[in-house]
């Protein structure tokens, strides 16, 4: 691929916005097409009776300097203009609440060590163990492995065991299991079915730093749009791409809804693998890659209510909170708390987030958003009342809170494109492992795949996982350069 060709990119979240910066910032003409009115999928927030609800960004990990995900960032050149904050003032990034016991999940690994000690001062053998595939996780993360080939020690054996054989191994306890598993709540599959390497990464990269975003997620979602723009790239919003173009195996563009055609040699996908298919001409492919694709497990859904509370009855509170069902994390049995600053005077909103199957949710399968009927709507305010009365048990009485709104579901499925709602994209889970491991690729000449299904959900996962799309595209040593050039040190 050399510059100046022109590069389509369908979808305008964190996957294809990694893409389409990096690309225009290698001199290609580059056009990202967005369904959405407006840009940013998951990563942009929406606003409501004057509040900002969150949805897919509270919080990432390894954004220190020299960090995996602020090196990313200095490479799209944003990380002056997405402000964040540090997680873990007063030793909490993440409190954890079960029914006996409540465990803090500190900034770092040596303070993570200590509170496993003082909270399991039985397990000292199964903390030595884990504390230690988590440093090696540490020490192994960084780009010039992950991107560049760096030769690091990985077994793939043991990388793609499951997590709780890992923990049968070194005899853990169920309720350090349960502490333990919490960050499978952001990947969206149980330790019974998570590869060891994606349980570490997750865990390690929020061990290694956490922040919160400053400024809600649509401004970091028109920060990208911003530097896409200023280096010449282009964003049409509001027009789907219906059709992508393919002859003799080769891709030749995209056809949008408005009916305008773009040609382009390469286009990258940053969809869900299940909606770039239905892009395709049957003809295209062989039935096996659709029946692949076709199989493909979905993560779960996720029901969150956004609950408003007066600043002055309900104090803020710059850490996050887990609660645990019957001492389980292990079974999607968590709800999550995290309250941000709200741009309306007087007033902080918490959003609660919990698993909830698109089962619970599929009689309504056959309505949109804009025409759902009185049942649904009744639902979903029952459920986000749920909540309200358990951010209550949380944060003490919150007179004056109420419900801003609520998601469900069959909003991810209508707004991102997401099959069955799923929140995390493909589950990528070791049963699997086949069927994922090079989703990237298509049987189409020119066409790519990226997004959160292809490598691993979340902001840091998804932007990874395109660049590692890009880099054999453009070349690693020119990637490898782009870095260098960016001023970026350690790759
Ligand atoms: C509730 C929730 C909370 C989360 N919290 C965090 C968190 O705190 N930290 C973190 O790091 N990660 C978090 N994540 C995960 C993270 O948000 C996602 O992994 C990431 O944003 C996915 O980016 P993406 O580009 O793959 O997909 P998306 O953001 O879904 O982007 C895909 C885009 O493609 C567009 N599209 C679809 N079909 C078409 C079409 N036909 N034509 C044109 N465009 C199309 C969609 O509209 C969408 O804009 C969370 C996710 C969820 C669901």
């Amino acid at each position: 691929m050399r510059p100046p060709d022109h590069i389509i990119v369908i979808g305008s979240g964190i996957g294809g916005m990694t893409a389409a910066i990096v690309l225009s910032e290698l001199g290609h003409r580059v056009t990202v097409v967005e369904k959405n009115k407006l840009p940013g999928g998951l990563m942009r927030s929406y606003a409501r009776k004057g509040m900002d609800c969150e949805v897919g960004v509270h919080y990432v990990g390894a954004m220190d300097d020299g960090q995996p995900l602020r090196q990313i960032f200095d490479l799209l050149g944003i990380s002056g203009r997405i402000p964040f904050f540090r997680l873990g003032d007063g030793g909490v990034v993440d409190r954890y609440i079960l029914p006996d016991m409540t465990f803090d999940f500190p900034p770092g690994v040596d303070l993570f060590e200590e509170n496993l000690h003082r909270a399991f001062p039985e397990e000292n053998r199964q903390i030595a163990g884990v504390i230690a595939t988590i440093r090696s996780t540490i020490q192994r993360f960084s780009l010039s492995s992950i991107l560049f080939g760096e030769k690091t020690e990985f077994n793939l054996s043991t990388e793609l065991q499951p997590l709780e054989s890992y923990f049968d191994k070194l005899g853990c306890s169920q309720k350090l299991r349960s502490i333990l598993s919490v960050p499978l709540a952001w990947i969206g599959v149980g330790p019974e079915e998570c590869p060891l390497y994606l349980w570490s990464s997750s865990i390690s990269s929020y061990l290694m730093s956490s922040w919160k975003p400053v400024h809600p997620g649509a401004h970091m979602a028109d920060t990208l749009t911003a530097r896409l723009r200023e280096l010449g790239g282009e964003l049409i919003c509001d027009d789907p791409v219906l059709k992508i173009r393919v002859r003799n195996h080769v891709v030749q563009g995209v056809v949008l809804k408005s009916g305008k055609t773009l040609d382009s040699p390469v286009v990258i996908a940053a969809v869900h693998p299940k909606i770039m298919i239905r892009m395709l001409p049957e003809d295209s492919y062989k039935p096996a890659f659709k029946n692949r694709i076709a199989s493909l497990e979905e993560t779960p859904g996720i029901f969150a209510a956004h609950i408003a509370v007066p600043d002055d009855k309900v104090s803020y509170r710059p850490y996050n909170t887990f609660v645990l069902d019957d001492a389980h994390a292990l079974h999607g049995g968590v709800t999550f708390f995290t309250m941000n600053k709200s741009a309306k005077q007087g007033w902080n909103v918490v959003s609660v987030l919990e698993e909830s199957p698109f089962e619970k949710w599929m009689g309504w399968e056959n309505t949109t958003k804009d025409h759902r009927t009185r049942d649904y709507r009744e639902t979903k305010e029952h459920e986000a009342n749920i909540l309200l009365d358990k951010a209550a048990n949380v944060l003490g009485s919150m007179p004056g809170a109420y419900v801003v709104d609520s998601f469900t579901p069959l909003s991810f499925r209508d707004w991102m494109d997401s099959p069955r709602g799923g929140a995390y994209g493909v589950c990528r889970s070791v049963s699997q492992k086949f069927k994922t491991a090079a989703l990237h690729r298509t049987p189409i000449e020119g066409l790519h795949l990226v997004g959160q299904s292809v490598f691993a959900p979340g902001i840091l996962g998804t932007a990874l996982g395109t660049l590692r799309v890009l880099a054999p595209l453009i070349g690693h040593d020119t990637l490898h350069q782009k870095f260098i050039d960016a001023g970026i040190k350690g790759i």
